[in-house]
Parts: structure tokens; sequence; C-alpha cells
């Protein structure tokens, strides 16, 4: 066939349903999972969805991405939110980021914070660091560090923090010392919001609602229940079976067995990259916030976040946790009968290595007209508008 594309998550039914759009009909989908959706997969748990790989959210800033959901999931099935997302900072609960809401805690803490910021790094004028650890210090100060930031990263991602690099940082929120300094005289937020600010959730449904019409979209042109185990970069084939002119990667690449014809250094470099897994967990609790969710840095704690169901899923109760697989008891779980969802592939990690070693992966594979895309295929820290995105440009550029 023309096109072969491995993994039905939003990146690869984005482009597939690109290549339909153009009149393009020659190309196949395979999938491990018996549904479409990846990561954005969502069911129903206690009569209300329920998004299986953590809570997910449609990101407003893109009308090219959300015209494109809204063709399959029209935008009147959608509600639209302002976010409002907090922390528990071990029992007193404030507002995100923190940096732009410490006003919010008694005043001797509010001190602490503010002037461990104005010694830090960024502020006295040391050069910005390698590591994700220092930087952390280095632009928010020592008592953020402490009690928020490293704890609740360590817990997400994983405890060797210390792997990770800086170039990523864009993503977090970036509220200066004097902006912190005025909201704490002036009693409101200042500084970039984070993203999501604005965000669309789905009226009926969980957000896996917009990938599995997606999938519909795309009738048995995915062949599901089918792991890649095997790509030969010189044949173009995959699992010994099927052949085509050009294959969209999606999947991890890690997640494949057996690479042939991949040059022994660039195979090495697949083995050095990491990644974490996210357990969620339904809690059918009906808490007494407004909150969409909530980050909880307490190690004690096993979970990081937890979603607030009722609050972005109209007549659901209960909230679902977000659980590094590291850090949850599966025992305690089936012991307890809760529905949990193990997700293996969750974050990828922003290691130091990780930009050469994809770079030179990427290259060499797209010389073979085999293209890595989205999440895993890039092994960026991608949400879903932006892989859509991507996943449109790639298809515009390669068919249109
Ligand atoms: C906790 C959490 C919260 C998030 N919140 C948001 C949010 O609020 N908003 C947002 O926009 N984004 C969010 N994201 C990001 C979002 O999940 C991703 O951007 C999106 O799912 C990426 O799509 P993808 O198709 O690139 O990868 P995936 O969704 O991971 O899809 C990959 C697909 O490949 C399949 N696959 C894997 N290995 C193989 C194999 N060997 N053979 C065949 N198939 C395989 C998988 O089953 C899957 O279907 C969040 C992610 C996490 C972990």
């Amino acid at each position: 066939m023309k096109y072969l594309i491995l993994g039905a998550g939003p990146s690869g039914l984005t482009f597939a349903n690109m290549l339909l759009r153009s009149g393009e009909k020659d190309f196949l989908v395979l999938e491990r999972d018996k549904t479409a959706g990846g990561l954005c997969r969502s069911t129903d748990v206690d009569k209300s969805p329920f998004d299986t790989g953590g809570g997910h959210f449609l990101d407003v800033k893109d009308p090219a991405v959300t015209e494109f959901v809204f063709s399959y999931l029209p935008e009147d099935e959608w509600d639209l939110y302002e976010r409002d997302s907090r922390i528990d900072l071990y029992g007193d609960m404030i507002g995100s980021p923190i940096e732009a809401n410490i006003w919010q805690l008694p005043e001797d803490r509010q001190k602490r914070y503010l002037d461990a910021i104005g010694s830090a790094g960024c502020n006295t004028g040391l050069p910005k660091p390698e590591k994700f650890t220092d930087w952390i210090e280095w632009k928010l100060g020592s008592a953020i560090a402490e009690d928020y930031m490293l704890p609740y990263n360590r817990k997400m991602f994983g405890e060797d923090l210390d792997s990770l690099g800086t170039y990523w940082l864009e993503k977090l929120p970036n509220v200066s010392y004097e902006e912190t300094k005025l909201s704490c005289a002036n009693h409101r937020p200042y500084g970039t919001q984070p993203g999501h600010a604005r965000f669309y959730y789905p009226k009926k449904y969980g957000y896996g609602e917009a990938f599995l019409r997606m999938a519909d979209a795309l009738g048995d042109r995915i062949r599901y229940n089918e792991r890649v185990e095997s790509i030969d970069y010189d044949k173009k084939t995959v699992n010994d079976a099927y052949h085509a002119d050009r294959i969209i990667v999606t999947i991890p690449p890690v997640s494949v067995m057996r690479h042939t014809g991949l040059p022994e250094e660039l195979a090495a470099g697949l083995d050095e990259l990491k990644y974490s897994s996210i357990v969620t967990e339904y809690v059918p609790e009906r808490l007494d916030t407004k909150a969409h969710w909530i980050y909880y840095p307490d190690p004690k704690l096993s979970y990081h976040r937890i979603l607030v169901r009722h609050n972005f899923c109209p007549g659901s109760n209960g909230y679902w946790t977000e659980t590094n697989l590291t850090r949850f008891d599966t025992d305690r779980a089936d012991k307890a009968q809760s529905a949990y969802f193990i997700n293996d592939f969750a974050y990828p990690l922003n290691t130091a290595g990780k930009p050469a070693i994809m770079k030179r992966y990427l290259e060499y594979t797209s010389s073979k007209d085999i293209i890595g895309l989205g999440r895993w295929g890039e092994w960026m820290h991608y949400n879903s508008d932006v892989v859509i995105k991507r996943a449109m440009d790639l298809a515009k550029e390669l068919v249109v």
C-alpha cells in the first residue's frame, strides 16, 4: 500500500483522516489495542465518562485544530470551561501556578517563598543551569523547589529527575519575581497563564469520543489487536507482513522488539530513551470543591493529581487519581475492586541526551520514507492539540 500508519492515537487518526479527505484511500492503520484513541481513550465508570489515560481537555488556542476536531464531534457537543486548577500545599489549597498564587498563603509563608525567589539564580545573575533539578531552584528559589516542584515532579516523572534537561521548559508557566511580588501586593495572579487556561470537554462523553468518531470515519482501514513487533527499515516492511511506500510511526519506537536495518549506533540510542507510566483510578467520593483538577506534592500520598470529574462532566460523581506506576499499589486496588487503568507509555522523558538521539534517528528513518510523528514518534511532550496540528501539517506536506 502507499501508507502504513502505526498507532491509532490522535496522531495516527488525524494523519489517516487527512489522507481520506484528500482522496487517498490506499492506506492502513495498525493498532495494538482493541479500540482507538491512544492516551486520549475514555470508558464509562460509575455510569459516567472516565478518561483512562488521565485528565484530557481540548485547548482552545489553535482554531485550525478545534475546527478539525469539531468536524467529527461538533462544537455544540462540547462545554467550554475557564480553567480552575489548584495545588494542595500540605493542607493549604491555592491556585496554580504556585508562583502566581502564593498570595493565597499565610503571610509568613508568602515571605519565605518571596525571599527565596528573590535570591534565586535567575534573579542574581547566575547562568541558566543544564539540569532540570538545578533549573527549578535557579528559577523559583529553594522554598518552592523543596515544597512543591521537586516532590511533585518526582511523583509524576519518577525519582530520576536529575537525568532531565532544561530545553523543554517553555511548557511551564513563566512568572517573574516582579509579577509574584505584584500578586502578593494586589491579591491576584500576574504573569503568563499555564496551558488550558480555557478548554473544551464533551458534554455527554469522555474526551475519547472525538477520536472514536475519527476512527469510525476510517471504517475498516484500521486493523485492531495488531501489535507492531518488527520494522524492516530497508524493505519498508512491518511484522514481515505489511509493506508500504511510506510508513508513519506514531508508536513508541522502543515498543518494537525487532529493528532490522537500523544502524547499531541508532538502536543503542533508542535504548537510552526513558518514559514514565501512569495509572488512573476512580474514587466514588464527591468532593466539596469547584476545581477541575488539583495537584498534590505531598510524598506521603501516592497520587500526584486528581481530576474532579463532577466539575467538568455534567451529572457525574467522584474523581479520579493519576499515579506514577512505580508508586501504585495494585494489590490494594485489586482488593478494593476499584476501577484502574495502566498506561505503560504516558510521558516521554526529556532527558539531557534525547534531542540528539531523536534527531539522528528521525533523520535516518525519514531518508527511508519512515517518518516519526506525535508524542512517541517524535518523543516529545506534545499535547493532543499539538499532535493533531503536526499530523495535519505532515499530511499536507506529503499528500495534499
Ligand atoms: C496524564 C496525561 C494527561 C494529559 N492531558 C492532556 C490534556 O489535557 N490535553 C491534551 O491535549 N493532551 C493531554 N495529554 C497528551 C495526550 O495524551 C497526547 O498528546 C496524545 O495522546 C498523543 O497522541 P499520539 O497519537 O501521538 O500518541 P498516543 O495517544 O500514545 O497513541 C499511540 C497509539 O499507538 C498504539 N501503540 C503503541 N505501541 C504500539 C505497537 N507496538 N503496535 C501497535 N500500536 C501501538 C497505542 O495503543 C496508541 O493507540 C495528556 C497526557 C497524559 C499522559
